[in-house]
């Protein structure tokens, strides 16, 4: 399993994870809610970002993707 670099702009995107286990203040463990596995850049994978490193989520259809970019842009507004 390996370690998903998170930085603060993904928090949004952890209430769509499972948060396997904290390793470093900005690495965690994680498992994707949507399709159970587990990925290094977890925003790429829940955002569908293509040539990013990592596998797309199977899972995540446009209007969860619509949610995902809305929650994102809520996290931002509040900074
Ligand atoms: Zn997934």
């Amino acid at each position: 399993m390996e370690a998903a670099e998170n930085n603060p702009d993904d928090r949004p995107l952890w209430n769509h994870v499972n948060i396997l286990e904290i390793l470093l203040r900005r690495t965690a463990r994680v498992s994707c809610k949507y399709c159970g596995g587990s990925y290094p850049r977890v925003k790429a994978h829940l955002l569908l970002i293509h040539n990013a490193g990592t596998n797309v989520c199977p899972n995540v259809t446009e209007a969860i993707l619509q949610q995902l970019q809305n929650e994102i842009a809520q996290a931002e507004g509040q900074n």
